[in-house]
C-alpha cells in the first residue's frame, strides 16, 4: 500500500507560498515594501534577475571602453548568458576550495585594464564577505555587481544588506527563490547617480510587451495553484523523475537555459500580487531561519559532511542547506538515495560553468578545478517549512547510513 505521504513533494528551496487574497492585486509598491531588505526605497524592478544584470552591464558598457566581465566559475549559467548577450567577454574566476566564493588569487590573475565588472554571488542565502573582492576591483578600476539573486534579506557582518556591499546589486524574484512574481528581478545601487543611470538604461532596454506579461501572469496563477506539497508532485516532482530517467541531471534541476533573454517591463498586477505577499516575508524569513538553526547542528554532526554556514556576524537567509561531501562518490551515493524521494534533496548548479556543453561557445578555456570539485561534491537539503520534523529525520538517517559506507 502507498503511504499517504507519497503524494507530497517538498520543493528544493523554501519559497513563499501565495494566497488567494494576493491575487486581488492592489498597490504595486514592491520596491518600497522590500526596501528593508534591498536597502533602497527606489530599487528598480525588472522582468528577471538576468534582465537586471543585462541592464547593469549595458549601463556600464556604455560608459566605458572596458569589455571583460569576471564571474565565479561556479554560479548560475544565466549570469554567463547575460554577459554574452551584452557582447562582453567572459572570464572565469575559480572558487575557494570546498566553497563557491571567488578565490582572491584567481581573481587577481583575471583582473586587468579590460575588466569592466566583477560579479560575486551569495548562493543559497550565504552572504560572502566581499571586502577583498571590492578592494581588488576598486584598485583595478572595475565595478562590483553583487549577485544577491538567492539572498534577498541576508545581511553582511557590518549590517549592510546583501546586494549593497558592491556598487550595484541584483535580486531574483523567480519561482523558487523566495518571494516571486514568477519571473522578476530587483536592481539596486549604492549611489543615486548609479540608480539614475540604471533607470535610464532600463527605460530603453525593457519595453512594455503585452504578450510576455500575459504569459507570465498565467504562469504566476499556475504557481499560486501548484506551489504546495501536492501540486509540486505534478509541477516539480514528475519532470524531475523523467529527467533523471533520461540521465539528464541538468534538466532535472532546470539548469538548461535559452540563449535568448526575455526583456520587458514587469506588469502592475504581478507587482501588486508580490507586494501583498511581501507582507508575510519577514515572518517567513524568521520562521525558516529558526528552523535552520534547529536543524543545522543535526546535519553538521554527520561525519563526512560539511554544511556551509555564515561567517562570524553575517546574517544569512535559509532557503536550503548547502552541503559538501568528503568525496564525489559519497555525494553521488547521497543523490541515488534521496534525489527522487520527494523530500527536497537536490543539487544546486550541476556543473562548473565551463562544463555546460551549451555554454562552450561563449566561455573561455580557463581551467577551474576548485569550482569543478565543488560541483562534484555539493548537494542541497530543502529548508521548506513543509518538510516536517519526521521527514527531516528520515533524511538525516539516510545521510548517516550513506556516509558510514565510506572507507
Ligand atoms: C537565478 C539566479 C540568477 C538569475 O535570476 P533569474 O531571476 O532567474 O533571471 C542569477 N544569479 C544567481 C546566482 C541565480 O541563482
Amino acid at each position: 500500500m502507498r503511504r499517504k505521504t507519497d503524494a507530497r513533494e517538498i520543493p528544493p528551496t523554501a519559497g513563499l507560498p501565495l494566497r488567494l487574497g494576493d491575487l486581488r492585486g492592489g498597490q504595486p509598491a514592491l520596491a518600497q515594501v522590500l526596501a528593508p531588505y534591498s536597502g533602497c526605497e527606489d530599487a528598480l524592478l525588472t522582468c528577471s534577475g538576468t534582465a537586471a544584470l543585462v541592464v547593469a552591464l549595458r549601463m556600464l558598457a556604455q560608459r566605458s571602453e572596458r569589455r571583460e566581465v569576471i564571474v565565479p566559475a561556479y554560479t548560475c549559467p544565466l549570469v554567463a548568458i547575460a554577459v554574452a548577450h551584452c557582447g562582453l567577454r567572459l572570464r572565469l574566476c575559480d572558487t575557494q576550495p570546498g566553497h563557491f566564493a571567488m578565490d582572491p588569487d584567481a581573481l587577481h590573475a583575471q583582473l586587468g585594464p579590460q575588466t569592466l565588472a566583477v560579479i560575486p554571488a551569495h548562493l543559497g542565502g550565504r552572504p560572502v564577505d566581499l571586502g577583498t573582492v571590492c578592494d581588488m576591483a576598486l584598485a583595478a578600476g572595475a565595478t562590483v555587481i553583487e549577485d544577491a539573486a538567492q539572498s534577498l534579506g541576508a545581511r553582511h557582518a557590518d549590517g549592510t544588506p546583501s546586494g549593497l556591499a558592491g556598487d550595484i546589486g541584483l535580486f531574483s524574484l523567480a519561482a523558487g527563490k523566495g518571494l516571486s512574481t514568477y519571473e522578476g528581478g530587483l536592481l539596486v545601487a549604492r549611489t543615486p547617480q548609479t540608480r539614475e543611470a540604471l533607470r535610464e538604461t532600463a527605460q530603453r532596454e525593457l519595453p512594455v510587451r503585452a504578450g510576455w506579461e500575459l504569459r507570465r501572469s498565467l504562469e504566476l496563477l499556475g504557481y499560486w495553484a501548484l506551489y504546495r506539497p501536492r501540486g509540486l508532485r505534478l509541477a516539480y516532482g514528475a519532470p524531475l523523475r523523467r529527467a533523471l530517467r533520461r540521465d539528464d541531471p541538468v534538466g532535472a534541476v532546470g539548469d538548461r537555459f535559452s540563449m535568448r533573454i526575455p526583456l520587458h517591463r514587469l506588469g502592475r498586477w504581478r507587482q501588486a500580487v508580490a507586494t501583498r505577499a511581501a507582507a508575510r516575508l519577514p515572518a517567513f524569513l524568521e520562521q525558516t531561519r529558526a528552523q535552520a538553526m534547529r536543524r543545522l547542528p543535526r546535519l553538521a554532526a554527520i561525519p563526512g559532511l560539511r554544511v556551509l554556514d555564515d561567517a562570524s556576524g553575517a546574517h544569512g537567509t535559509w532557503p536550503f542547506f548547502l552541503l559538501v561531501c568528503e568525496t564525489a562518490a559519497m555525494r553521488d551515493a547521497v543523490m541515488r538515495a534521496l534525489w527522487t524521494a520527494g523530500l527536497g534533496v537536490s543539487r544546486l548548479f550541476i556543473h562548473a560553468l565551463s562544463d555546460y556543453p551549451d555554454l562552450r561557445a561563449i566561455l573561455p578555456d580557463d581551467d577551474c578545478p576548485q569550482a569543478r570539485d565543488f560541483a562534484a561534491r555539493s548537494f542541497t537539503v530543502s529548508n521548506s517549512p513543509w518538510l516536517r520534523d519526521d521527514a527531516f529525520e528520515r533524511i538525516v538517517k539516510t545521510l548517516e547510513t550513506v556516509t558510514a559506507q565510506r572507507d
